[in-house]
């Protein structure tokens, strides 16, 4: 009986049905990364308090079966690869999956795994929620305003390695065309660098973003962008986020200056605004509560989302995820933090709540919000891993006892509810 049950399980791949939907049985198979350093301490346990949300809220109806991914250092001592394509071909298979960080390879010809991840995959938008914890220690004076999304484009921009080196033949080459044929003279210490921007990635960015603010009754979406200065580039990433908002979500969307005319007339509209970059910084310290969703191109994306982290507790706490049309690898936003490797001492928050994140993309979200709500009891209690307690100047928990503590708070409000 227990062989058939697990085979049966073994079987229960997502499958991705018309227009991109996905198929969720109810024991799907779910990829993980370990990651290197810090991975496992905090890879393992995410599982342990993610198998417990769904138990709790569940009662076995759903549970996911974890298939580990070979990748980072432990794959390479064991294939010679750090990405394996065998690696790659399961996480096809099980097209949701979440990993530990990975150490980027150091020496010619390697690309950051995170990279490749992103690009095989079509991973377009890097999704980071930032939202305060009561008791997380803060460097702002009111951090609980904090509540927003950042989408960012993940596939274009600056970041797209279009570069050559000052004195390289192509840097010399384009010089040289655009003295001749553009007039535009570059002197020959000038390092070149391209920003693509697309209409259709900008476009599909700023859907993805539009739709979730809609799916979670989000108030509105800010598109952050450069383009005063960079008018055909980030300019045009303004022009077509607004313009995606009008043609394709008439009925669920306002621009802020109609939205400002007659508020009553939108209650429940999702307001479009747009922010300079530079004028966003000082908006998200002085005016936290006026953002919510926000979209915008790769460069201003990763500055901005560390920045918004920073003001509610720092990287140790904040989830994220690259999400394509169908793929999507929920992750811990911080690297492998190699001195404390193998200590269980690391904070697993972020990759903890890369996991509620992952379990609302499949939409359990009664095991989400379980889980949400407990790590906020344990901040609330200050029962904190030692990055923060450090600062609190308190007794630190391992990083596998937070976890425990989770699930115990977990437990109680399931008996709590029960009674
Ligand atoms: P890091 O995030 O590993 O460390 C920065 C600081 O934060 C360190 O002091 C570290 O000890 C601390 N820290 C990070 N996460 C923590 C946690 N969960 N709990 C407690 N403390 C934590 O960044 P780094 O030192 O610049 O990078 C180390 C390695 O990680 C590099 O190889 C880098 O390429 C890689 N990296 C990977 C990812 C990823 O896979 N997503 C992201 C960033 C860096």
């Amino acid at each position: 009986m227990e062989k058939s049950i697990t085979k049966e399980r073994t079987m229960a791949y997502i499958s991705i049905g018309e227009n991109n939907r996905l198929n969720i049985p109810d024991n799907p198979n779910i990829g993980y990364i370990e990651g290197d350093g810090i991975g496992p301490d905090i890879t393992s346990t995410m599982i342990s308090v993610v198998n417990a949300a769904l138990e709790i809220a569940y009662s076995g109806k759903r549970s996911i079966i974890w298939e580990k991914v070979a990748a980072g250092e432990d794959a390479f001592e064991k294939t010679g690869k750090h990405l394996p394509q065998e690696s790659l071909e399961l996480l096809q298979k099980t097209v949701i999956a979440i990993k530990g960080p990975l150490t980027t390879p150091i020496g010619q010809g390697f690309r950051s795994l995170n990279v490749t991840l992103r690009q095989h995959f079509d991973l377009y938008a890097n999704v980071r929620p930032v939202k305060y914890f009561p008791g997380v220690p803060s460097p702002v004076t009111h951090p609980e305003k904090m509540n927003m999304v950042v989408f960012r484009e993940n596939t274009e921009d600056l970041y797209a390695g279009i570069e050559w080196k000052y004195n390289s033949e192509e840097a010399k080459k384009l010089r040289t065309i655009l003295t001749k044929e553009f007039n535009v003279n570059l002197t020959e210490d000038t390092g070149i660098g391209i920003k693509p921007i697309s209409k259709f990635r900008s476009t599909r960015l700023v859907r993805k973003a539009i739709e979730y603010a809609i799916k979670n009754k989000r108030r509105s979406v800010t598109l952050v962008h450069k383009g005063n200065i960079m008018k055909y580039t980030e300019g045009a990433f303004k022009e077509w986020g607004y313009e995606v908002a009008s043609e394709e979500f008439e009925d669920k969307t306002v621009r802020e200056d109609a939205y400002l005319e007659s508020p009553g007339s939108y209650q429940d509209r999702i307001v479009i605004k747009d922010r300079i970059t530079d004028n966003m910084f000082q908006q998200v310290l002085t005016r936290t509560e006026d953002y919510d969703i926000i979209a915008t191109t790769n460069l201003n994306g990763d500055y901005l989302s560390d920045a918004l982290a920073a003001q509610v507790g720092g990287l140790g706490i904040a989830p994220g995820a690259n999400i394509g049309d169908t793929y999507a690898i929920f992750e811990a936003v911080h690297g492998t933090a190699p001195k404390y490797a193998g200590m269980d001492i690391a904070n697993p928050t972020s990759i903890i709540l890369s996991g509620s994140m992952m379990l609302r993309q499949i939409n359990w979200f009664e095991a989400a919000q379980i889980l949400e709500e407990a790590v906020t009891q344990c901040y609330a209690e200050q029962k904190v891993t030692q990055d923060l307690a450090r600062i609190l100047n308190i007794k630190p928990l391992k990083c596998s006892e937070f976890g425990k503590e989770i699930i115990s708070r977990m437990r109680g409000r399931k008996d709590q509810l029960a009674n």
